[in-house]
């Protein structure tokens, strides 16, 4: 067995070299990775180990002997305790090239391409106060009280960090988070815990378990889902009633049953509480509803540039018959349509399949049709080599497109893939993986959708070769 070189506890100096995909520091000790979190390259620090493991450790930082050009004090009170954003401790400039570097490095290594071109980062003037969706657990603040605070999860734990304003947070949503965090204690609404014993499952108890809303940039428009354990929530008629009065703009609230101890934030089952059951919100120059079971990008200013600069590298024109997998409420089709002969959404949830039906009649579309179906299912499968796209845009979760999916397109042979991802690791994969069929990757324009975060946002075009 190899004697690793270091031990639990110990303290070391260390050189920060690089960052990783979390976002810490990695330093090398008698050429061992530890990653370091909060600490950045060209950082000298002293570390303690707090976890040991194979082929790494992690350690915290107990002392910093030089600091990096490129480090700015965090803004966020909240910063190092809460779990949401990991890299408000660099500049912005900073998490630009780190991301940029980030999707280089994945292409080079898992795509296997010598030098990718890659655009410049496409970033955000103001890069706070972003997002239009807050999601935010609700938990008591200790065994013996039965009213719950919000906030957000501590990094890989289920530990609430208690938290009443979110930088990354649009003021519609923080003002939310305000207003229920009194209005929770005051109608003593029973909120949500998990009793953990040894030997025995995870059990649930309490109600409220978590808040979600959304809120439309261009019309303002917000909507609130209370996702509960049980059906019953009391005094949930005096809090839908406060809540109309309190939260302006706000246009309906839903119920959500989620009774599993499971990380996943809704459950199966929706109820209509009050009001409309959606927002609605304009990308660009397209009108759309969106459900909360349904996906919808969370930083809309930088969506416009994403979709518009998937168009632009895809080149698309009355000519093209184009296949949009993963089409969510049918936003990327339906801008799309303006453009090109005719084009097919495909997408999974049926929620989000039925908003992208109500969109398609909004904004009076006639060249496009949707499919129910996960794209690499048998039957969904023939009706996309039947519609014999010459484009295909794809816009996959993490995890990427299916290999059988990626299989019959290549089959097709569409001149031009335009690939939205959210991961460039599995970006890189699917490259490879389309490499291997005849395709080459011309370029790559990394948006930065999340800044603060170490999530990364790309849009690539692959062509046949
Ligand atoms: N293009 C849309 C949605 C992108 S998010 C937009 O820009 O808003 C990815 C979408 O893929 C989600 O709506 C998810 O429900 C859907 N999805 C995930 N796996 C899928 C699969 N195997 N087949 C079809 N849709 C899938």
């Amino acid at each position: 067995m190899i004697q690793k070189p270091v031990e639990k506890k110990d303290i070391l100096t260390l050189d920060i070299h690089d960052l990783n995909h979390q976002g810490e520091g990695v330093g090398k000790y008698n050429n061992f990775t530890i990653f370091v979190p909060f600490a950045l390259p060209g950082e000298q620090v002293t570390v303690e180990i707090d976890t040991l493991k194979k082929n790494y450790a992690k350690a915290s930082v107990k002392e910093y002997h030089t600091l990096s050009e490129e480090r700015v004090e965090p803004p966020c009170p909240y910063y190092y305790d809460c779990g949401g954003c990991q890299l408000q401790h660099l500049s912005y400039k900073g998490q630009l090239a780190y991301k940029e570097k980030l999707i280089e490095n994945q292409l080079i290594k898992i795509a296997q391409i010598e030098k990718p071109i890659i655009e410049p980062i496409i970033g955000m003037e103001n890069p706070w106060y972003y997002r239009n969706k807050l999601q935010s657990p609700v938990r008591v603040k200790n065994r013996s009280e039965k009213t719950g605070v919000l906030g957000f999860f501590r990094k890989n734990s289920h530990q609430l960090v208690e938290i009443d304003h979110c930088m990354i947070q649009k003021k519609a949503n923080n003002h939310i988070l305000e207003i229920l965090k009194n209005l929770l204690e005051e109608l003593k609404i029973p909120s949500y815990q998990v009793l953990r014993t040894k030997g025995r499952k995870d059990k649930g108890i309490g109600s409220l378990r978590h808040i979600v809303s959304r809120t439309g940039h261009k019309t303002g428009e917000t909507h609130l889902t209370l996702v509960t354990r049980t059906k019953e929530l009391p005094n949930k008629k005096k809090l839908i009633n406060r809540l109309q009065k309190d939260i302006p703009n706000l246009v309906g609230i839903t119920q959500n049953i989620n009774n599993r101890p499971t990380s996943q934030v809704f459950g199966d089952e929706f109820i209509e509480l009050w009001g409309q059951q959606y927002i609605k919100d304009e990308l660009i120059n397209k009108q759309y509803r969106i459900s909360p079971a349904a996906f919808y990008q969370v930083n809309p200013e930088q969506t416009e540039k994403l979709y518009n600069k998937l168009f632009e590298i895809c080149a698309i024109d009355e000519h093209d018959r184009v296949l949009d997998a993963y089409s969510g409420i049918g936003t990327i089709t339906l801008l799309a349509a303006d453009k090109v002969a005719s084009i097919l959404g495909v997408e999974e949830v049926e929620e989000a399949v039925q908003d992208s039906f109500e969109n398609k009649d909004i904004n009076q579309k006639g060249n496009v049709s949707f499919l129910t179906g996960k794209v690499e299912e048998k039957q969904v499968l023939k009706e996309i080599v039947d519609f014999s796209p010459n484009t295909v845009f794809v816009d996959p979760p993490r995890k990427g497109c299916d290999e059988d999916f990626l299989q019959i397109v290549s089959e097709i042979k569409p001149q031009k893939i335009g690939y939205v991802s959210c991961d460039p690791s599995t970006l890189a994969r699917d490259i490879g993986r389309l490499k291997a069929k005849g395709y080459k990757l011309t370029k790559v324009v990394p948006i930065d959708l999340f800044p603060q975060t170490v999530h990364v946002e790309a849009v690539a075009l692959i062509e046949l070769e």
